[in-house]
């Protein structure tokens, strides 16, 4: 069982690992409010929608594994089926360099690190103690979005701050998305059929949050996000990156708090600010294609910024790009979003082959034949590599002596 538990839902998914197929997946939206939703559906095609009060996260786990032995819609028969759950974690600092058995050591350091991550660390932890609590002999495993990032180097990790704010606080490039872009550059390599250990390629996650990691020899070397999950391309409502002068200003000027300027710089400004119709980029394309003048805008900044760092990324991987990779909402469906992107990347041998580029939603190479370097479509799907994650973890656990 695959669990990504956040604070207003919940998504999961079963999965039979012989053959990597999904038995039924749920999503809990609304948590604490007094219509919480529950969906379901299962690959019998079984279903239940419930509109209910739910006070928390135990409440809803309890009902979602009810959903799945249910005698009508259910997948299995008993919860002794469950052989395993991989949790989503989003923060595992610096001392998580890996998917971990969630023993009370790693909890604790979860714990720890919900400072870095107060929006998802702590319900992440109330999914693992809900389970504990329900199944309590079966082992639970996190795998860490930050996790990927553990082999960058230091000189892209570190700010160019004086010293002592890494070593005494802390304060470093982190990276998230950990987990999409771990699935979908190993998933690009195999579409290629190249050794993923030897794979280089930079792989654009443009979803709500955007971040594009330069992969070498299958490890993250650098990325555009940090240390919080602001900088880098916009967003939807995030601005990605602003000078620190601008910071400065906000603050010293116009007499903004630091909650203001999180607040703007959170969830007023990326396509939503820009364009000041929306986050959605289905709704900015449109709405630039009518002539709105500031969605046209918000899409040229976008792609120009995206573009700049997968040039810049590139300079990480000592000479050979093998892929670049679109994954999330807006990689995989936004034909007109590529497009724009790869529009310029062929100074770097990047050619897009404009009827190719139509396909959305699947996997796809999407560049011409003449590109020297693939341009790959690989929808992503971060609950597959958890519970492959969780598999090896537990697999690995059995053949203790
Ligand atoms: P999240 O980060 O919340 O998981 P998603 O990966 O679902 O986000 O991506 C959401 C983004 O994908 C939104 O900006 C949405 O507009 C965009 N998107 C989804 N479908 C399409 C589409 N068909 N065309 C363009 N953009 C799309």
């Amino acid at each position: 069982m695959v669990l990504n538990s956040g604070s207003s839902s919940i998504k999961f998914r079963l999965l039979q690992m012989d053959d990597r197929s999904c038995l039924c997946t749920g999503l809990i939206e609304r948590i604490g409010l007094d219509n919480a939703i529950f969906t379901y559906q299962s690959y019998t095609g079984g279903s239940a929608k419930k509109v209910q009060p739910v006070r928390d996260h135990g409440t809803e786990i309890e009902l979602a594994l009810k959903a799945i032995t249910d005698p009508v819609t259910g997948v299995l028969k008993s919860l002794a089926e469950i052989q395993a759950v991989g949790h989503r974690i989003v923060h595992g600092g610096e001392k998580i360099i890996k998917s971990e058995l969630l023993t009370p050591e790693i909890i604790r350091i979860i714990e720890q690190c919900s400072v870095l991550a107060p929006l998802h660390n702590p319900p992440n932890l109330m999914g693992v103690e809900a389970i504990t609590r329900l199944l309590p002999t079966v082992p639970q495993i996190g795998v860490f979005d930050t996790a990927f990032y553990a082999t960058m180097p230091e000189e892209s990790f570190v700010y160019a701050l004086p010293y002592e704010y890494y070593e005494k606080h802390g304060i470093r490039r982190f990276g998230f998305h950990g987990t999409s872009h771990h699935y979908v550059s190993r998933r690009a390599a195999e579409l290629l059929g190249k050794p993923y250990n030897e794979f280089n390629c930079i792989t654009c996650h443009l979803g709500n949050g955007v971040s594009l990691p330069a992969v070498k020899d299958g490890r993250s070397v650098d990325t555009t996000l940090g240390y919080g999950t602001m900088c880098g391309v916009p967003m939807g409502t995030r601005a990605g990156d602003v000078d620190p002068a601008v910071i400065l200003t906000l603050i010293g000027k116009l007499g903004m708090s630091t909650e203001d300027v999180h607040r703007l710089l959170y969830k007023e400004s990326g396509l939503l600010g820009m364009s000041g119709l929306t986050n959605d980029m289905r709704d900015v394309v449109l709405a630039a294609s009518e002539g709105n003048k500031r969605a046209g805008l918000a899409l040229k900044i976008f792609a120009h910024c995206a573009r700049k760092y997968i040039a810049a990324l590139a300079t990480n991987l000592e000479g050979r790009l093998d892929a670049i990779v679109f994954t999330a909402g807006i990689g995989e469906y936004s034909a007109d979003t590529r497009a724009r992107i790869c529009s310029g990347l062929e100074i770097l041998g990047a050619r897009l082959d404009p009827e190719k580029n139509r396909s959305t939603g699947q996997e796809a190479i999407i560049s011409s034949e003449d590109s020297d370097i693939p341009i790959v479509v690989v929808p992503t799907n971060e609950e597959l590599m958890i519970a492959l994650d969780t598999e090896e973890i537990v697999t690995s656990l059995q053949q203790l002596p």
